[in-house]
């Protein structure tokens, strides 16, 4: 078992530098190019909307949590911002609150397409955890 956790603070650079360093994490495990697209766009949608919905683009600190356990990989986003009221509704495709039109609802869809498990705990006001699993073929 390996780990590795950080915190950042919710601003929008640091998005990047989540995936970069879930990437650069996951490669001892190695994974396809594919793999490592999957798994980025998945913490990049988390890590986005820590920032956007759960700290409503002000001050907080997100979490990241990455565990590799043989080949199965483990990621955990962490908020305690607004939190989510229904998860459920939250989750579905196209389920958005963003009301400028910029958004379209698809960050949990796309985690979902790209993971093997996603999990998401919540609560208003007490913030909330994301976790991303995935499966990581033994490529040779
Ligand atoms: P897109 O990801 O396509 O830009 P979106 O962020 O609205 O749009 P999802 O990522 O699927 O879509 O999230 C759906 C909704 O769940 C969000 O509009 C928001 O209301 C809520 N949500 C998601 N993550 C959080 C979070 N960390 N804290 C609070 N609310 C969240
Ligand atoms: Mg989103």
């Amino acid at each position: 078992m390996e780990r590795f956790r950080m915190e950042l603070e919710s601003l929008s650079k640091n998005e990047e530098f989540a995936r970069v360093v879930t990437a650069v994490f996951m490669s001892r495990m190695n994974p396809t190019l594919e793999e490592i697209e999957d798994v980025k766009t998945a913490v990049s949608e988390a890590v986005t909307n820590a920032e956007i919905h759960g700290y409503r683009g002000g001050n907080g600190l997100i979490r990241l949590d990455a565990e590799i356990d043989g080949q199965q990989l483990t990621i955990r986003v962490s908020d305690a911002g607004v939190g989510i009221s229904d998860v459920r509704r939250a989750m579905e495709p196209m389920f958005t609150t963003d009301k400028s039109g910029e958004r379209s609802g698809m960050g949990f869809s796309f985690m979902e397409a790209f993971m093997d498990e996603v999990q998401v705990e919540s609560a208003p006001g007490e913030g909330t955890r994301v976790t991303l699993k995935k499966q990581i073929c033994k490529s040779v």
